[in-house]
């Protein structure tokens, strides 16, 4: 046993296998793995092997992609067949919101370079007889993947992973983790048989590493403990049933016919695929429980649950309908097994909060699809610093210490049980909710709102009917315009018109002060600092010259800043923001002060050229008439200011592009505030707003958003930011984001669409019949009434003018790159007097 590594990987399934040897063939020599039992030994043995490369989600695209191909290269490499069966994959549609849900896809494949077909339900039929396609609408199809063997993808891995110099050491469990300052000290045990069980032995080792990767799949609350953190990955159960062989299907196979895809029938909730003449059926049906929410016990080793057939005999009985020959075959074998999941279906991949030189790569329900590029992308951003594709939504800090065990069991069987239901991009699922709320809350419920969950907490995406029933903004929802749409649009409208209060209480605000912030805050980020009471955009970047975080620097006083970062992002942006600070004080810097407030500051956004008129109604100062005029209060600055008995930090800022302020308020008074200021408005015709409508107003004026244009694949230059990048100064990513260059460039466009549909930011760019970049950011522009988006193209075709398509619903529109902020290019609606 070796006790000095630079890389320790914990777990030998499908993941941390992968991730062992693409450690070792992207360079690092040192690595070793270690399982607590046999490789294989959790939910990798008893998997499907389905790759399934459908995904709604651009990174686990790619994810996915990459292990599709690079499973077709194993054999040759370590002479092991996997047993990929090449046999396509056929996802059927039995209504039309279905074959949309394919069409948004499809442009997420585009945009990877995913193979696709589209088929009619006649060429079903006619290629694969046994299959029911009366009652279908069409389907799509993916010629290059099909499925493999668990196990031996595994064993081809842990082969091609020794050749390059891993060490795999079985049978030793780990039980501990501390961090001395430069690297982890692993304390691990020798597990051996015991009637049946694998128990711990008196044998104890140690070994040092320099980083340490953890896949413990269904242990991952047990790592979580051993670590100290919270982990949401906990396991549901997925079972999947066996046919005897189906004459018929042996018939058609004995004619010299080739196997049949794996079959999905995403309505009916299942895949079904092939198995020695028989069938495989995989359901996700509804009821699937989660298991081993506090841990795996000793005895479960490669053990299954009982088959609970009465759980899916809906989805039994639909197979049968969709392939008829079916019905009459018996049953031969059944798995039951934890799969595990996490609360929004992404795995946890990347830099584990708050600690050094740990990975996390847990939480896969698509291990065996996923393995591959996880290993791939993970030891890019180990061994390089960071990924060729942004991983931010696969990050393991993309929930906060909010987060509980109870929360992420039970919004993991809602994940489960939503792997089929229509991935509307406007769905809001229920489960776990209302978690977070502000004060406001049952105000703006009763005032229509519906809400949207950020980062746990509620937010208005829009203002319904008053009286509107329960499932209003469920049935509103749609591929194409929901009937939402039209409430956003009045709302978009009433901001460029008139006035609109939004509830932003949601953003990540963090304190920044003490002796070292000026110098730590200036190194950190790549704008100028503000002045005292004045506001600044900038940008803290990575180590690679991208963007990690988009901040609105608020300076307070000489070394007091607060800093405003998106709602959806806080424990992402503590860690990076703290970790810097300090390594900053490390090296010598002076103190730096860090507070999380985002919890104690309600913030409300009022914009529209009517706001100040608003505000004036409410605020108190010895000249109230000046007071919000630009001379006492001009754009970009904070003030802080009375409105009643509300002491407010009103920052002149609108992520809309109107004249407006943001006031960041304490959340003990937002009930008090929101009252006075709904009676002020109401003389106004104030209207409430919600993220939808703000969504699309800022991409009238060019508003990059974090998440969609700003990640960590683009640098700040290539996102079009230049004139927030001070190359005057040194900052973290400088020389990085400098010898990077532009591979491509943020563009706005304005696009002549169908007439009942907008982009929703995942669209593939046409020139011709070349792809030539992706939109990230799409809606409907009220101001220019049509189509607007937001994306990446080839450099040379970022010019103002030049033409281009996009595709949405299977064709192609007629798109403009147009300038920068279209609306208000000059910005004079925002700075305008008053
Ligand atoms: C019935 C069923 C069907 C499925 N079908 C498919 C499918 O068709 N396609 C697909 O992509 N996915 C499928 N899955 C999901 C897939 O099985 C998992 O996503 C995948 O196996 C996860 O791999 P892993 O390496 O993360 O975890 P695991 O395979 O569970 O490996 C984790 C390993 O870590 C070890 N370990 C844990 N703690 C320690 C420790 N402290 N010290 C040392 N070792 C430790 C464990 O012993 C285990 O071997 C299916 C799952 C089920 C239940």
């Amino acid at each position: 046993m070796k006790t000095h590594v630079k890389a320790l990987v914990v777990g030998g399934g499908a993941v941390g296998t992968s991730i062992a040897y693409h450690l070792a063939r992207a360079g690092w020599e040192d690595v070793m793995l270690l399982e607590r039992d046999e490789l294989t030994s959790g939910s990798t043995w008893h998997a499907a092997g389905l790759l399934p490369l459908f995904n709604m989600g651009y990174a686990t695209s790619h994810i996915h992609d990459y292990s599709v191909k690079f499973y077709k290269t194993l054999e040759e490499e370590t002479g092991l067949n996997a047993g990929f069966a090449v046999v396509g994959n056929l996802r059927m549609a039995q209504t039309d919101a279905r074959m949309d849900e394919y069409m948004l896809y499809a442009s997420t494949a585009e945009t990877v370079g995913i193979p696709y077909e589209w088929m009619t339900p006649a060429q079903i039929k006619a290629r694969w007889p046994l299959v029911r396609t009366d009652d279908l609408k069409g389907a799509i199809y993916h010629p290059t993947d099909g499925y493999i063997n668990p196990a031996d993808v595994t064993m081809a891995m842990a082969k091609g992973a020794r050749q390059r110099g891993v060490v795999i050491e079985r049978k030793w469990q780990v039980d501990g983790y501390e961090w001395t300052g430069s690297e982890w000290r692993v304390s691990l045990t020798k597990m051996v048989e015991k009637g049946g069980n694998l128990v711990p032995s008196e044998e104890t080792a140690v070994v040092t590493a320099e980083h340490v990767v953890t896949a413990t799949g269904n242990h991952a609350q047990r790592t979580a403990r051993l670590l100290g953190i919270k982990i949401p990955a906990i396991p549901v159960e997925h079972q999947y049933i066996v046919t005897e062989p189906d004459p018929a299907l042996a018939e058609w196979r004995a004619a010299g016919n080739p196997e049949h895809p794996v079959l999905r029938d995403a309505d009916a909730k299942w895949y079904v695929r092939e198995e020695r003449k028989g069938w495989i059926l995989g359901p996700y049906e509804r009821g699937a429980p989660a298991c081993f929410e506090y841990d795996v016990p000793d005895s479960f080793r490669a053990d299954l649950f009982p088959l609970d057939l009465d759980r899916i005999e809906e989805e039994y009985m639909s197979m049968i309908h969709r392939i008829p020959t079916s019905e009459t075959v018996g049953l031969k074998d059944d798995f039951n097994g934890p799969i595990c999941y996490t609360p929004d279906g992404n795995p946890l991949v990347g830099p584990a909060p708050g600690l050094r030189n740990m990975w996390l790569a847990e939480g896969f329900s698509f291990g065996i699809t996923a393995a591959g590029g996880t290993g791939y992308y993970l030891a890019q951003m180990m061994v390089e610093g960071e990924a060729e594709i942004d991983m931010a939504a696969l990050d393991p800090k993309r929930y906060g210490s909010w987060m509980t065990t109870e929360y992420a069991a039970r919004k993991n069987e809602e994940c489960y049980e939503h792997v089929f239901i229509l991935h509307h991009p406007d769905e809001e699922r229920e489960a776990c909710r209302p978690l977070r709320t502000a004060p406001a809350y049952d105000r703006q419920k009763a005032l229509g709102a519906q809400f949207g969950c950020v980062n746990g907490w509620e937010r208005p995406n829009y203002y319904g009917p008053k009286d509107a029933p329960e499932s209003f903004d469920h049935d509103a929802r749609s591929f194409r315009r929901g009937g939402w749409w039209e409430h956003a649009k009045a709302e978009a409208e009433a901001i460029r018109e008139g006035v609109g209060l939004i509830d932003a209480t949601a953003f990540t605000k963090h304190l920044v002060r003490g002796p070292g912030a000026t110098d730590f805050l200036d190194r950190f980020t790549c704008n100028k600092l503000p002045k005292v009471g004045r506001i600044n955009l900038t940008y803290a970047l990575t180590n690679a010259g991208t963007t990690r975080t988009e901040y609105t620097l608020v300076r307070l006083a000489e070394n007091e800043y607060y800093c405003v970062s998106a709602g959806a992002w806080t424990a992402y942006d503590a860690d990076y923001l703290i970790k810097a600070a300090e390594d900053f004080m490390a090296a010598g810097g002076g103190y730096v002060d860090i507070h999380d407030v985002t919890t104690q500051w309600g913030v409300f956004a009022i914009a529209g050229p009517k706001s100040r008129d608003v505000l004036r109604e409410i605020v108190k100062d010895a000249e109230p008439d000046t007071v919000l005029g630009n001379k006492r209060f001009p754009w970009l600055s904070m003030r802080n200011i009375e409105l009643g008995m509300c002491p407010v930090r009103a920052i002149r800022v609108a992520y809309t592009g109107e004249l407006g302020w943001e006031l960041h308020h304490p959340i003990e008074m937002q009930t008090y505030l929101w009252d006075q200021l709904m009676e002020a408005g109401e003389k106004h015709g104030m209207k409430l707003v919600g993220a939808r409508a703000q969504n699309w107003l800022r991409q009238e004026k060019s508003y990059r958003a974090f998440g969609t244009e700003l990640g960590r694949d683009a640098t700040p230059l290539e996102a079009g930011l230049d004139r927030f990048v001070d190359l005057d100064k040194e900052f973290t990513g400088k020389q990085a984001m400098l010898e990077t260059g532009i591979r491509s460039k943020c563009v706005t466009l304005l696009i002549d669409g169908p007439a009942n549909a907008d982009p929703w930011g995942r669209e593939a760019l046409y020139l011709g019949e070349e792809k030539v970049g992706r939109l990230t950011s799409g809606g409907y522009s009220v101001a220019f009434g049509k189509q607007i988006g937001m994306g990446y193209v080839r450099p040379d075709l970022a010019e103002v003018g030049t033409r281009l398509k996009v595709r949405m619903f299977r064709d192609l529109f007629d798109a403009e790159v147009v300038e920068d902020s279209p609306y208000d290019p000059t910005n004079a609606v925002i700075r305008k007097d008053g």
